[in-house]
């Protein structure tokens, strides 16, 4: 009855997240189609229409994400190809660097040197990096924001930790955290889907993803195992 309600939850919030831009872009449709626009205002609607088919792309493009590693990946029996916690670390700062959500966070990087490479590629580790960053960005406090960054070799592993100085995480999405959809945000700027890809990517590889409360705020720790040399 659990995974009945875990459907239940993906359908509704499926139906929310495409539903709304698709009534968008009907509503803007109409509008061309009745004409009497001036081109101005006609480019002006088919832009809107653009903004509102990009996000019906991208959360489908994120739900693929979500379900590929588990089917494709594990079944058919095939590996990602080993990636650098290191280098994932330093690109996803490079690309985050420039952005609007990052200015006044401050990030604190704590990486063991020589750690092994892992059995995640560096592409998908830069993904899961960005998204569960971003996420503690948009947590934290403006002008006050701090962020952790650590990595550490284990018995098992890799650990890497992402802990910030927000709230933590709200009481009534602990337990269903890592589902599709599930999110506090408003329409637009959340979409519930980062946390269920990085779990999606990680489990795929052979890895975990928890949440824990961290000193202040919230802290997310993610494992992979050692990616053994096919060589
Ligand atoms: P989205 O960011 O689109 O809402 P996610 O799956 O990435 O989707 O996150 C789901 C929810 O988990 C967020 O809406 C937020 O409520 C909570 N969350 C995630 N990361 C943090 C964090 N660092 N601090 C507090 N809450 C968080």
């Amino acid at each position: 009855s659990e995974q009945l309600a875990s459907v239940g939850r993906l359908s509704a919030g499926l139906a929310h997240e495409i539903g709304n831009p698709i009534a968008a872009i009907l509503g803007f449709e109409e509008i061309l189609l009745a004409g009497g626009l001036d081109d101005a205002e006609q480019k002006d609607f088919v832009l809107r229409m653009k903004r509102e088919t990009e996000r019906i792309h991208r959360i489908l493009r994120d739900l693929l994400d979500f379900a590929r590693p588990a089917t494709s990946m594990h079944e058919a029996g095939s590996v990602d190809t080993p990636g650098s916690i290191e280098h994932a670390v330093d690109t996803a700062r490079a690309l985050l660097g420039p952005q609007k959500a990052m200015r006044d966070v401050e990030i604190h990087l704590d990486v063991a040197p020589d750690l092994p490479l892992v059995t995640l590629s560096e592409e998908h580790l830069v993904q899961v990096l960005l998204n569960l960053i971003l996420n503690a960005a948009d947590a934290v406090a403006p002008a006050a924001g701090r962020i952790d960054i650590r990595a550490a070799r284990t018995s098992e592993g890799v650990r890497v930790e992402i802990e910030d100085n927000g709230p933590g995480v709200a009481r009534e999405v602990r337990d269903r955290l890592f589902e599709p959809f599930t999110t506090t945000k408003e329409v637009g700027k959340g979409t519930g889907l980062g946390l269920a890809v990085c779990r999606g990517l990680l489990e795929g590889a052979g890895g975990t993803i928890t949440h824990e409360d961290g000193a202040v705020g919230a802290r997310f720790v993610f494992t992979l195992p050692v990616a053994t040399s096919t060589k």
